[in-house]
């Protein structure tokens, strides 16, 4: 089988409501989403997403995608798409660095395997360990009572494990929401306190220190590995590292430095599904718990990540956000279905989804033979 032609689609996906985090920092009200269709000559084509959340969360936007594709374009025609550790090494050659452009023409290779096999991504992954996946709810921040409101609203939804973005630059205000959150959570819940780099070591360490809770996790309190591993050592809270694993060598430096109990694996910042997948086994085999998920996206990454989820041993898949739930733009059907705060995909071979030709318009660019 051969790639014989790559087609880009731009989508923009409108936040159903503006989206603060790192204490306030960064504001988030539309997302700019990159869709690639790759053709083959089997008269397959394969889909996927790559979406940074913003241009200031990730050193990623989404025009870099679109222009990076252009770059990867050329290598790729005429290549075995079946052939994704290839194929990757392909990426990695022609266009060093840059992980989160080489993710959605990953997954459309992916989707490729699965329709050629008919089978759906979770047995090329693994296999399915669950029947449906829990999600996390992802609250952006806002005042105490904002915040508390929010995770009520989520859990009437089903949800359990909730995601609260923390980390402004007034140390007790944090100490406040995240108190308040935590007498509001029942048993059985658990709340992770996304900080998105925004505390200093000595912010971090006060906070975690005066709000000492077993159903408390901290994400990504500080900027860099090294300063999230002195937070580590000199709190009792569980870490989860997300914005500093970027390949599998901060993954290793991570474990290594005992700082990550669990990491964010998102797909579109660590290259891929193939990727993610090595990293996801190194996990399994090292003892780490993984929130499974992408960068932002629709439908479609959305599904992918929950086929990896699905694929992934219960006791160390903690839970997956799917960025869907902040808007309304339906990029394709078949997808990731959603109940109690949890989500489950249908046995069609691939990603099992139906682009929706009218929400992607015209392709931005198209490459082939
Ligand atoms: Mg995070």
């Amino acid at each position: 089988m051969k790639i014989t032609g790559i087609r880009v689609y731009q989508v923009d996906l409108p936040l159903n409501k503006p989206y603060w985090l790192s204490g306030g920092r960064l504001k988030f009200e539309k997302l700019d989403s990159t869709i690639v269709a790759v053709d083959t000559d089997a008269g397959i084509t394969g889909w996927g997403e790559g979406c940074p959340w913003g241009v200031t969360y990730l050193p990623a936007f989404g025009g870099g995608i679109r222009a990076g594709v252009a770059e990867l374009a050329p290598p790729l025609l005429g290549q075995n798409p079946l052939h994704l550790e290839q194929i990757n090494r392909i990426m990695d050659l022609s266009l060093p660095g840059h992980p989160y452009i080489k993710s959605p023409i990953d997954m459309a290779c992916w989707d490729i395997l699965g329709k050629h096999t008919g089978l759906p991504l979770y047995s090329l992954l693994g296999g399915k360990y669950q029947e449906s996946v829990p999600l996390h709810s992802s609250v952006s921040t806002d005042t105490p009572q904002g915040m508390v409101q929010r995770v009520r609203d989520y859990r009437k939804q089903g949800y359990k494990i909730h995601s609260a973005k923390v980390g402004g630059s007034d140390v007790d205000d944090d100490i406040e929401r995240i108190r308040l959150l935590l007498e509001d959570c029942p048993a059985g819940d658990t709340i992770t306190f996304d900080v998105n780099r925004a505390w200093l070591p000595s912010e971090a360490i006060a906070v975690m220190n005066a709000t000492q809770d077993s159903r408390a996790f901290f994400e990504q309190p500080c900027e860099t590995l090294d300063q999230c591993r002195q937070v580590r050592e000199l709190t009792r809270h569980n870490i989860i590292i997300d914005e500093s694993i970027q390949s599998f060598e901060d993954l290793l430096l991570a474990q290594r430095h005992n700082v990550a109990q669990a990491i964010g694996l998102k797909v579109g910042r660590v290259g891929g599904l193939t990727k993610a997948k090595m990293m996801r086994d190194f996990c399994v085999a090292t003892g780490i718990k993984m929130n499974i998920e992408d960068t932002g996206g629709s439908a479609i990454s959305d599904t992918a990540v929950i086929h990896l989820a699905l694929a992934t041993p219960a006791e160390f898949d903690r839970a997956t956000w799917d960025c869907s739930q902040h808007h309304s733009v339906l990029t394709a059907t078949g997808g990731y279905t959603k109940e109690n705060g949890k989500a489950a995909v249908s046995d069609r071979s691939g990603l099992g989804i139906e682009p929706v030709v009218d929400v992607l318009g015209e392709p931005v660019a198209v490459y082939s033979f």
